[in-house]
C-alpha cells in the first residue's frame, strides 16, 4: 500500500519517500538534505508531513530544518539523541510506534554506530528503515557503540520474516561485497549475489532495498558467529 520513493542524494547517501495513500501523509526517511527532497515530493503532488530519523548524523539530519519550514512537518526521532538533532518533535525509542496514516511502524532500538540509533519496521508492509545499521552485505560502523552491540541488532534485524524488504541510508553493496567475497571465499549465495551486484553498478543502477533472506545468505556481519567474529569482520572491513 505505501509508495516508498528511492531519491540519491550526496555522494551515496539514500533518501526514502513514503507516501500512504489513504491518508495522503508523505513522510521522508533521514533527509540528508532538503531540496531534492522537496521536489520530488512537489513532482508527484505529496505534501510532507512526517520526517523520521534513524540517528543524529548530518548526512541523516541535515535537511530536516529546512523541510520542516516550508512544509511545518512533524519530526520523529531517537530520544537518546535528542540534545544532538535539535529539530526533533516526537521522541522515540524501542518499543513505541509511529504511525504514517493508519499503517504503523514499530521502533527497534539498534545502538552501536550511533549510541541511540534506532530502526522503523512496519509489520504490515513488511518494510524496515534500518539507516546505517544494516546494509546490504555488512552493517554500520561501530562509532559509539560496541561489536556486542552490533552482534544483538543482527539478531534483531534477522529475526524479521524473510521478505521483509530493507531500505538502508547508504549505496554501500559493492564495496561491502567485495570485502564480504574475502571474508566468505566459499560461499555461493555471495558470488552469485556479487555478480548481479557488478552488472546493476555499471550500468549505474540502485542495489537496494534488500532482503532479510538475501542478507541472511550473504552478509557477513550478520553471519558472524559471535561478538568477537564481528568485530574482526567490521575491523578487517575499515582496513580493507
Ligand atoms: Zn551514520
Ligand atoms: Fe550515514
Amino acid at each position: 500500500m505505501l509508495e516508498i520513493i528511492r531519491i540519491a542524494v550526496l555522494s551515496d547517501n539514500y533518501v526514502w519517500l513514503v507516501h500512504e495513500p489513504r491518508s495522503q501523509e508523505t513522510m521522508a526517511v533521514d533527509p540528508a538534505v532538503a531540496e531534492p527532497v522537496l521536489a520530488e515530493a512537489e513532482k508527484r503532488g505529496w505534501k510532507i508531513t512526517q520526517i523520521w530519523n534513524t540517528h543524529w548524523h548530518p548526512d541523516h539530519t541535515g535537511g530536516n530544518a529546512a523541510i520542516k519550514e516550508a512544509t511545518g512537518c512533524q519530526i520523529t526521532g531517537p530520544a537518546a539523541e535528542k540534545d544532538r538533532i535539535p529539530t526533533l518533535d516526537r521522541l522515540v525509542k524501542g518499543g513505541d510506534t509511529v504511525k504514517l496514516g493508519e499503517v504503523v511502524a514499530e521502533v527497534i532500538d539498534v545502538p552501536a554506530h550511533t549510541a541511540g540509533h534506532i530502526a522503523f519496521y512496519i509489520p504490515s508492509e513488511k518494510v524496515a528503515f534500518v539507516g546505517d545499521t544494516l546494509f546490504a552485505m555488512g552493517c554500520g560502523r561501530l562509532f559509539e557503540g560496541t561489536a556486542e552491540q552490533m552482534y544483538d541488532n543482527m539478531r534483531k534485524l534477522e529475526a524479521l520474516p524473510d521478505d521483509t524488504k530493507i531500505y538502508c541510508a547508504h549505496e554501500y553493496t559493492q564495496s561491502n561485497g567485495e570485502y564480504a567475497m574475502v571474508a566468505e571465499p566459499d560461499n555461493f549465495a555471495l558470488k552469485e549475489r556479487m555478480a548481479e551486484v557488478l552488472t546493476l553498478r555499471a550500468r549505474g543502477e540502485p542495489t537496494v532495498p534488500t532482503t532479510i533472506k538475501l542478507e541472511r545468505a550473504t552478509n557477513p556481519c550478520m553471519r558472524a558467529k559471535s561478538a568477537a567474529e564481528l568485530a574482526e569482520r567490521r575491523t578487517a572491513k575499515d582496513n580493507f
